[in-house]
């Protein structure tokens, strides 16, 4: 077969707008667009032709399956594959797929996770169409994007809120627009993540039973070299990595998704992928296409893909920037500073809102991102802290120092700022922006939160993201409709919030111990270091008082999935933790007893030859070697009775605290003392491929 030219390829797998416009018939074509852009429900008959089309279409790509393809509280999609085929009177079969089959799927739900939302006897869910994310075909199957509900229409999935969060934006953005006479049909925000990852090799990844059952490593020494030459960012890619990313860009492209750029991170073994920002809903459905898919082809490639966000202590771990931004129908980008001084002021204002919500709702956007793997990237000097900050720019701040104070600002040339009057100074754009400290920056036409872990789904931070700034714009809106004078109540309300919320402006270094200091016992800003901390803060009255009042969540989605987030939280722990337990009883203290065998024969066998040989090594090696398995035996006996001891509260708030005061500190020190040992033990003795071996053995 003749090979496919990239654009043949793109989005061959893809039921799109193309593939729409070509197979639909003109009328209900432009039925399904006002369903997708304008949110109106769609006709049973209307959902028939496009059922009907959109089988003909997979059929004909070669799909004998469909799935409605959910993204359940897990953390993975979700699929049940039935087939096309249904029995024809004459014995044969024929390929099917209705107009209610395409809207409804009743996957038996009872397995996910609802956090008490779904009684075990009325364990069906049901799953909806989003139309506005386009179906495709993986695996000759074709999923069908939905959103996952309870009977009783509790959101079981991540989707659901994530869209309606974008819903309660649009309202709120689009009354603001109207006030500066600029309707737009829709406002949307979109969303750029990158994506990091470690690649190692499979069979050394088979070889440890911590990577198989928990994605990272629980034990190892430090190799002699680690990140610290920088010598692998940016730098050449190696062949088979190389091979891996061809392939991987053209699964990528198949459906749709913008895959643009690659490069090394900063650790041995990381790598980097980012796509073309696109709506938010798409953007997370591509994703999580991506992570599954780099997980998958991976595999092609006798490697192993690990998305866990700290997979290798001592070397940096994975995250993910979430680049968002807001714009209309048109594509009129909200966060870009305009040309005239009327756009300049409702780009002031927008800035405004986003600054306002990441200082009202700092607890929400650290909580979107708490894992149980994140809480190991977050303040350790390798990520952003987990103090939410924002940060402007030196301009940028100046400019809204200088309406707050009503002072000149001196750019280029000094002009008091009076909105809608004078236009914004032209500020360069990214003088400043490598900031990296920083969670959240504005990167001259968009923001970039920065603390989201590898593995996390971007729905989660955007739809408190979209909540919060809607939440803002709704107050601004509540004002500005009843103001008399538009301009000078516009003026006064961008200069409050400046005065309000500039506690959460910050340009510095986010990884100084001053700045911690100053974040919370200046500013009030707060630190939730771990999930633990972090994710009770869910159900602050002000938290379920906005998601609730925006319609994102019911207080009762909001009690579950924060149920939902701690469990996660404890059981990955828990895991991890009988992991450590079982790979030093099983395989560290025998291993180091039988080095310690040959240690303890070869002294004997040598002084009893001459008693003029002093052993000094044997001897000295032996004597360390056997107070760590004393000591690997005695952590191993307090972090197994600290497990033990989780199986007693029978609150999960109770029980994550318990893993945090508790369980991970003693990981950390059984840990401590197998390590020493590794540098202990020759390499031929030692139970599992070294850091060295897994990080630098992928050429
Ligand atoms: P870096 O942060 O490494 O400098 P880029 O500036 O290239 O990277 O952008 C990173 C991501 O931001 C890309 O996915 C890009 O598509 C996305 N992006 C660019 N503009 C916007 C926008 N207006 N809204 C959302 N994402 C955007
Ligand atoms: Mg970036």
């Amino acid at each position: 077969m003749k090979k496919q030219t990239i654009p043949e390829l793109f989005g061959s797998m893809v039921f799109d707008d193309r593939e729409m416009k070509e197979r639909l018939s003109p009328e209900v074509y432009q039925s399904l667009r006002r369903t997708i852009d304008e949110n109106v429900k769609i006709e049973e008959n209307i959902a028939e032709v496009v059922a009907a089309e959109m089988r003909r279409w997979a059929v004909e790509k070669g799909a004998t399956h469909y799935t409605h393809w959910f993204q359940p509280l897990t953390g993975v999609t979700a699929e049940k594959h039935d087939s096309f085929i249904a029995p024809s009177p004459d014995g044969g079969i024929i390929m099917d797929f209705s107009g209610k089959e395409l809207i409804k799927g009743e996957p038996d739900a009872s397995s996910f996770p609802s956090g008490g939302l779904r009684a075990t006897f009325e364990a069906r869910g049901y799953t909806a169409w989003d139309p506005t994310s386009y179906a495709f075909i993986k695996d000759h199957t074709l999923c069908i994007p939905t959103a996952f509900c309870s009977y009783s229409g509790e959101a079981l999935d991540k989707k659901t809120p994530l869209l309606r969060s974008m819903q309660a934006l649009d309202r709120q953005a689009c009354r603001i627009l109207k006030l500066f006479g600029h309707e737009a049909r829709y406002v949307r925000t979109s969303v750029g993540p990158e994506q990091e990852y470690f690649l190692i090799d499979q069979e050394m990844f088979n070889q440890r039973p911590d990577l198989v059952y928990t994605g990272r490593t629980l034990f190892g020494a430090m190799p002699p070299k680690g990140q610290e030459l920088d010598d692998h960012y940016f730098g050449v890619i190696k062949p088979r990595v190389s091979e891996f990313m061809d392939d991987l860009n053209r699964e990528l492209w198949k459906l749709g998704i913008l895959a643009k750029t690659e490069h090394n991170e900063v650790a041995p073994a990381q790598h980097e992928l980012a796509p073309i920002y696109t709506t938010t809903n798409i953007a997370t459905d591509h994703n999580q296409l991506t992570m599954e898919i780099m997980q998958k082809v991976a595999r092609r490639h006798g490697m192993v893909c690990l998305l866990h966000e700290k997979p290798f202590a001592g070397v940096n771990g994975s995250g993910k920037h979430n680049n968002w931004s807001l714009s209309t129908d048109t594509g009129f980008n909200l966060l870009a500073p305009g040309d005239t001084p009327y756009e300049n002021a409702q780009f002031l204002l927008f800035l405004c809102a986003v600054i306002q919500a990441v200082d009202d709702y700092q607890d929400l956007l650290r909580l979107s991102v708490a894992t149980a793997g994140n809480d190991h990237r977050l303040g350790a000097n390798e990520a952003p802290p987990a103090i939410i900050s924002v940060f402007l720019g030196d301009e940028l701040t100046s400019i809204l120092e200088a309406i707050k104070n009503d002072t000149p600002y001196e750019g280029q040339e000094k002009v008091t700022m009076k909105l809608g009057v004078h236009s914004l100074p032209r500020f360069s754009r990214d003088t400043t922006d490598r900031n990296r400290t920083s969670p959240f920056a504005f990167t001259g036409n968009k923001f970039e939160f920065r603390s989201l872990g590898s593995s996390n789904s971007i729905a989660c931070c955007n739809m408190m993201l979209n909540a919060a700034v809607a939440e803002s714009l709704k107050q601004y809106a509540d004002r500005l409709e009843s103001a008399g004078d538009f301009e000078s109540a516009l003026h006064e309300l961008i200069r409050e919030t400046i005065t309000r919320h500039e506690r959460i402006l910050f340009n510095g270094n986010g990884y100084g111990e001053e700045w911690i200091k100053e974040a919370t016992e200046v500013r009030g800003l707060s630190n939730l270091k771990t999930t633990a901390d972090a994710m009770p803060h869910l159900l602050d009255r002000k938290n379920v008082g906005m998601l609730t009042a925006h319609k994102v969540f019911t207080e009762t989605e909001l009690r579950s999935r924060c149920e939902i987030m701690l469990e996660n939280y404890c059981k990955s722990v828990n895991i991890e933790g009988h992991t450590m337990v079982d790979m030093a009883r099983k395989n560290y203290l025998p291993a180091i007893e039988g080095y310690l065998h040959r240690l303890a024969q070869t002294a004997s066998l040598m002084q009893s030859v001459s008693s003029q040989v002093k052993c000094r090594y044997e001897i000295s090696t032996l004597e360390r070697l056997s107070e760590l398995t004393d000591s690997i035996l005695e952590e191993t006996e307090a972090l197994e009775a600290a497990l033990q001891a989780l199986g007693e509260y029978d609150d999960i708030i109770r029980t994550s605290e318990a893993v945090r005061d508790a369980v991970l500190p003693q990981m950390e020190k059984l840990r401590a003392c197998v390590d020493e040992a590794e540098m202990l033990v020759p390499e031929t003795c030692w139970p599992f491929p070294s850091y060295g071996k897994l990080l630098f053995s992928v050429y």
